[in-house]
């Protein structure tokens, strides 16, 4: 019984939503404040369409894409920032947030045949528990029976600000309306593909982060933690 309290403790935590919608920082945090690993499934995702684009394959062919993809090494080491990204041992952390990047990344991901691996390696990435995962996903098809599950929301305008503020930080120099529509079609690739489309699992809990600051979100999500832990400490 005290076994399996321990087990139990250890939960996954699903925070899925949108681009821009403040998940890899509150999951970050959320995972430092429990002590609990931290994976940006979306770093995976994306250090792949950056192989793509340095080997010059086609993001959308999909033969091409599964053989480079199979042969590489993409590791995350985590890091009190969050996790850095090794592709084939360089550390690819920064490059991977360029705008190129990220689109390719969105068609890479829509891509049937190596969405089952990445979930593979998603789930074996995550060990026995103990961790807070970000993503697309998470809480509908890597994870359905995740202890927590969250999903982030914002406005439009303002996931686009936050995107545009972090590129400027990072020394880009986007448009604010590039931005905004990168933005807008990554949701819509996201959201229309066949497989693992973004979506809210029907039993997470949705928030909107538009007029929260980061502290408000983070306790919100502690909060449903907590709720989490007791409950099964009294069952
Ligand atoms: O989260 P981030 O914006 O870094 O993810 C980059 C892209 O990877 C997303 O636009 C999405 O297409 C894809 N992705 C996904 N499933 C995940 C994580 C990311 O399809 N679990």
């Amino acid at each position: 019984m005290e076994q399996e309290n321990e087990k139990r403790q250890r939960l996954v935590i699903a925070v899925d939503g949108p681009a821009g919608a403040g998940k890899s920082t509150v999951a970050r945090r959320v995972a430092a404040a429990l002590n609990y690993l931290y994976i940006d499934t979306g770093a995976m995702y994306r250090a792949i369409a950056l192989a793509v684009l340095e080997e010059g394959v086609g993001p959308d062919d999909g033969a091409a894409v599964e053989r480079l993809a199979r042969g590489l090494d993409v590791e995350l080491v985590p890091s009190a920032a969050g996790n850095r990204v090794l592709l084939e041992g360089r550390d690819v952390t920064e490059r991977i947030r360029a705008p190129e990047v990220s689109a390719a990344a969105s068609q890479v991901a829509a891509l049937p045949r190596g969405r089952r691996r990445m979930g593979q390696l998603h789930r074996r990435s995550a060990g026995g528990g103990g961790v807070v995962m970000d993503g697309r996903d998470i809480g509908t098809v890597v994870f359905p029976d995740a202890d927590v599950k969250v999903f982030l929301t914002a406005s439009a305008e303002e996931r686009a600000r936050r995107r545009w503020l972090e590129l400027r930080a990072a020394g880009h120099a986007p448009s604010l309306d590039d931005i905004r529509a990168n933005i807008e079609s990554r949701d819509r690739l996201d959201s229309t593909r066949d497989v693992a489309p973004l979506r809210k699992a029907e039993d997470a809990v949705e928030i909107d982060t538009t007029d929260k600051t980061v502290d408000e979100v983070v306790d919100q999500v502690l909060e449903l933690v907590r709720k989490e832990l007791d409950s099964c400490s009294t069952e």
